[in-house]
């Protein structure tokens, strides 16, 4: 089988752009690869947290997981700072990465302006998330690593360590593939179709968070920025707020893009934003249900991640000897 790894940042409650941008497509895979998802904890601290509430979102990522449809029995859930050779190899890596390559990192330059504008400062390790995203992949040598669009740089900068390093030292790792869905890789702001949406967004109107209320849901779609030329068309430059709204239909109801176009040819935007809405309600219910399962049930959420850490952590112990030995880390 071939092996899949990827991960999720605690920095907000889970997004449906998240779920479809990735957790959707896990669930997908995990009959078919030998499947390794974690929450990506380590990472939210390149922005300010506050560690009761990081605690709290920790735990809820791995209940969305499970919620979601990710079964324990196919894939090993397990969280990033639990395996202490992330950091490691992630410090390794870093004497591997030039500041120039990170320095063109577009969520870098986004991320780093927020920061900036908010606290006047940028944490340095916003500045080298990549690195550490590159030793979370490269220590379990998958062969695909599934990711939204906006992740797609980071994948190829770690192909870029991971090529370095081997090219240095001799073959120590597999260079991973990046898969993104052909549908839904970049679900945008419902608020500024021209952003991606994002679980970290300050305006809450943006996002459709997986576990808002059905009432919410259809407020937040009805509220949704489109244009006032009236016809369902799918033109994500000129009706990206339509388009945006067309995708997330036609990915929840699996049906190609065409399809809904054809739809709704007659119909008004209320119409076709009501549609939408109900059509996410349907969608997130049955999962809003297994997440309060999980939520009752907290000691079934702490023996999965038990259990997950305790298959991946010999795994990452053996590549990381094997990573020292080649730079010369190894006494005996
Ligand atoms: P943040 O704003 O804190 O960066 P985020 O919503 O971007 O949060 P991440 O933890 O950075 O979430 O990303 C988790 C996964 O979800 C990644 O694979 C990413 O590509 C995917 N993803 C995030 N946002 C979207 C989106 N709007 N559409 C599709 N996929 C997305
Ligand atoms: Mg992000």
């Amino acid at each position: 089988k071939k092996r899949v790894v990827s991960g999720i940042k605690p920095t907000g409650e889970m997004t449906l752009g998240n779920y479809i941008g990735a957790i959707s497509n896990f669930v997908k895979m995990q009959d078919e690869f030998e499947m390794f998802v974690f929450v990506a904890d380590l990472h939210a601290l390149t922005t300010p947290q506050d560690p009761v509430r990081l605690r709290r979102l920790v735990r809820e990522i791995v209940m969305v997981y499970l919620a979601c449809g990710l079964d324990p029995a196919k894939t090993k859930l397990f969280l990033q700072s639990e395996i202490a050779e992330h950091s490691m190899l992630s410090w390794v890596l870093q004497c591997h990465t030039n500041m120039g390559e990170l320095e063109r990192m577009t969520q870098f330059k986004d991320k780093s302006a927020e920061q900036k504008a908010k606290s006047g400062a940028i944490g340095s390790g916003l500045f080298c998330y990549p690195v550490l995203m590159a030793a979370d992949i490269l220590l379990y040598n998958p062969d695909v690593v599934p990711v939204g669009e906006d992740q797609k740089q980071h994948v190829e900068i770690t192909r870029d360590i991971a090529g370095r390093f081997n090219h240095q030292h001799g073959e120590t790792f597999v260079i991973p593939e990046d898969y993104t869905p052909e549908v839904g890789a970049r679900i945008m702001s419902l608020q500024d179709p021209t952003k991606k949406m994002s679980k970290s967004d300050e305006n809450a109107k943006g996002y459709i968070l997986l576990l808002d209320e059905p009432a919410t849901i259809i407020k937040k779609i009805k509220s949704a920025v489109t244009d006032s030329e009236g016809i369902v068309a799918y033109d994500p430059v000129n009706k990206a707020g339509i388009s945006n709204l067309l995708t997330i239909y036609s990915v929840l109801k699996n049906q190609s893009i065409d399809a809904s176009v054809a739809e709704f040819a007659d119909s008004n935007y209320g119409t076709f934003k009501q549609t939408v809405g109900e059509c996410i309600v349907e969608a997130l219910t049955p999962i809003q249900e297994k997440f309060r399962y999980y939520q009752e049930n907290p000691e079934l959420v702490d023996a999965i991640l038990d259990e997950g850490a305790a298959a991946v952590q010999p795994i990452a112990t053996k590549n990381m000897k094997k990573v020292y030995k080649k730079v010369g880390l190894n006494r005996k």
